[in-house]
């Protein structure tokens, strides 16, 4: 039942274990964009399922989400929104803050790069906690977006993030832990 596509995606993914911090599995997708077979049908696997779905928007998280989600936008024709860490963009913006292990961090999304009742995808890497994607979600609809469905290459699924996600359906590629 599973794609053919994603097993040579999981196996471009490295693992580093203790980075950046101890306890950490970082999941370094660096390697996956070194795989050109690898990187374009993971592409090409989000553009399937998004093509023909009416998203007009597709929002791509720092810093990752500004390498997948550009692509996508190309393909299904629809505009990118770069959703930015603070103090980034240069216009006006709105914010919003979400918690992390130690301390806070925050999005930040320009007034009028979405307009109300648009459609629209969130892309990012990887969902650990899901606050992260969260955040996105809380962006694009207090600037009137529907959120179709969150879109990552990973989902770290003993984290639970899919549960912090208001509802919304959050697509995977690959599992890991
Ligand atoms: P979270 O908000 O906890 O779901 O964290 C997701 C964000 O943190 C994404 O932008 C990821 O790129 C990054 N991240 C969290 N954990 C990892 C990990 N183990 N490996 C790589 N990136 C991670």
């Amino acid at each position: 039942k599973k794609d053919p596509r994603i097993e040579g995606i999981a196996a471009s993914i490295r693992v580093v274990p203790n980075f950046p911090k101890p306890g950490i599995m970082f999941q370094d997708i660096t390697t996956l964009l070194l795989d050109p077979k690898a990187f374009k049908n993971t592409v090409d696997l989000f553009v399937e399922r998004y093509t023909g779905k009416d998203i007009s928007v597709v929002a791509g998280i720092e810093a990752r989400g500004f390498i997948f989600g550009p692509p996508i936008a190309l393909a299904i024709g629809a505009k990118f929104i770069p959703l930015r860490k603070p103090r980034k963009l240069p216009g006006e913006v709105i914010s919003e803050e979400y918690v992390l292990e130690y301390g806070t961090d925050c999005l930040e999304m320009h007034v009028g790069a979405v307009k109300p009742g648009e459609r629209a995808l969130v892309v990012d890497d990887l969902v650990a906690t899901g606050g992260t994607l969260c955040a996105a979600i809380n962006l694009l609809e207090r600037a009137g977006a529907e959120v179709v469905e969150c879109a990552c290459v990973i989902e770290l699924p003993e984290l639970k993030g899919r549960e912090r996600l208001n509802g919304k359906p959050l697509y995977i590629l690959v599992e890991s832990r």
